[in-house]
């Protein structure tokens, strides 16, 4: 073996599969379903040609991994970056089938996306790589089969072109009937009131209730964010507005620190462009990057991507509480690093849950030809998510186990029981 062979980085999928595989040993799953839920159902990579501004063509590679649909039709984001391969997309995909099935909702589990960097293309061009991809997948999405949605880089605007793409290869009488390929929608075109806010509002939610569960308020704990997009921003607007305190906020771009509390709504202003960024802000200092997950702080919330907090930092940390808005942003070394320390963490399965169930809301309000007012949409969340969150919480109570593997247990037994009750084809 030569010596300069690289010691392969660890996936988000080794995350996800450690956590699963913990469980599945903790409640003893049984060995057929075990084996059924370890691999993806399908894994889908398409490359499409798609002209650029300059009249050049070029190639993009697009995934899709749908995980599990014992439950329901698959359900999940589209992100956009660099890092999207199918190894991450197959990490993604699992945890949405156990995110769903946590929450009860009738879905199962997928996620893709396209292996860009958003920045480098204009509007019209991201517009044309979206439609084709859409157009490429073709049926391998669909309202009663696989509902995309938004994820890092893309948004309302990404799911409005893409139901438009999906629904213009319907005849004109089965267009309306497709409006639910995609959730996340703009509001003007079928999309739901608060759906935007839906996942830093549930993020805000876990964190109320958790400290709520101690006896105490949000007032002047103090708060740091890593990704200020639509999560980050969502759940400092919340926290902020209950009279915590936002101290440090990193991006893709530059980590910003001010002790004395960051406006939150300033800075969305000052960031809100194409591309977010925290950069340049006037109201807080820059910090090292590396010095981000040490802040002396009550609350991290990591909205931003996956294995932030590894061994080689969760050393560091001193809060009393992570939040994982981001999917799998701690992988299994860091948390084994941080429950040690007595920190507790809300896992990304339920803390960042009120994005998909808000879009279950936006599924459900399109399939029947419904319009759901904000406030009716904030009151059925925060009582859907409260349930979620309270059963995890008992279990927790009842086992003396941490918040995760109390996540899991319900979430793996519900696809368990479904299994067992239909059995296996043919
Ligand atoms: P977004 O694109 O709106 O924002 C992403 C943020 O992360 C940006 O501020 C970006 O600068 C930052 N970022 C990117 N790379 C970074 C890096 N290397 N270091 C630090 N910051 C970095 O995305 P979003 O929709 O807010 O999603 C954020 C996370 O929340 C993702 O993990 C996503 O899977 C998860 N999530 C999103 C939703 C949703 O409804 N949008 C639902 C559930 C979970």
């Amino acid at each position: 073996m030569s010596i300069t062979k690289e010691v392969k980085k660890k996936s988000m999928f080794d995350t996800v599969i450690g956590q699963f595989n913990k469980t599945a040993d903790l409640i003893e799953l049984n060995p057929n379903i075990r084996k059924i839920l370890s691999v993806a159902n399908n894994e889908i990579i398409i490359h499409f040609p798609v002209k650029k501004d300059n009249g050049e063509v070029e190639i993009f590679t697009g995934y899709r991994v749908q995980h599990n649909n014992a439950l329901g039709p698959y359900k999940g984001g589209l992100r956009y970056h660099p890092t999207v391969d199918v190894e991450d997309a197959k990490a993604l995909a699992m945890w949405m089938t156990w995110k769903t099935s946590l929450a009860g909702l009738p879905y199962g589990g997928a996620k893709g996306g396209i292996q860009i960097d958003p920045r480098q293309y204009s509007i019209g061009e991201l517009e044309r790589i979206t439609r084709r991809f859409t157009y490429a997948l073709g049926e391998n999405i669909g309202p009663e089969h696989d509902i995309p949605a938004p994820d890092v880089n893309t948004n309302a605007q990404t799911m409005a072109w893409i139901a438009d793409t999906y629904m213009s290869t319907k005849s004109s009488s089965e267009r309306s009937k497709n409006q639910h390929v995609v959730t996340g929608k703009p509001v003007g075109s079928g999309g739901l009131e608060g759906r935007n806010r839906s996942t830093g509002y549930g993020v805000y939610l876990t964190i109320k209730l958790f400290f709520e569960g101690k006896g105490e308020s949000l007032k002047d704990k103090t708060f740091i964010v890593q990704g200020y997009g639509n999560v980050g921003y969502w759940v400092s607007h919340f926290l902020t507005n209950d009279g915590a305190k936002l101290i440090a906020v990193q991006d893709a771009h530059a980590t910003i620190f001010n002790e004395t509390g960051i406006d939150s709504e300033a800075l969305f202003e000052h960031s809100k462009n194409r591309i977010d960024s925290v950069e340049g802000f006037e109201g807080a200092v820059e910090m090292n990057p590396k010095d981000f997950f040490g802040i002396e702080c009550d609350i991290i919330i990591p909205a931003a991507l996956g294995n932030q907090i590894t061994a080689a930092n969760a050393g560091n940390v001193k809060a009393r509480l992570i939040a994982e808005g981001a999917n799998g942003p701690i992988d299994v070394e860091g948390e084994k690093i941080i429950l040690e320390k007595g920190i507790t963490i809300i896992p990304d399965i339920l803390c960042n849950s009120g994005g998909v169930i808000g879009s279950y809301f936006e599924w459900l309000q399109n399939r029947n030809g419904e319009l759901w007012f904000l406030e009716e949409v904030m009151d059925k969340l925060e009582k859907k998510l409260t349930q979620v969150y309270k059963s995890v919480a008992s279990m927790v109570a009842e086992k003396q186990i941490d918040w995760r593997t109390a996540a899991y247990i319900i979430a793996i037994t519900r696809i368990e029981t479904a299994y067992k009750q239909r059995g296996i084809f043919p």
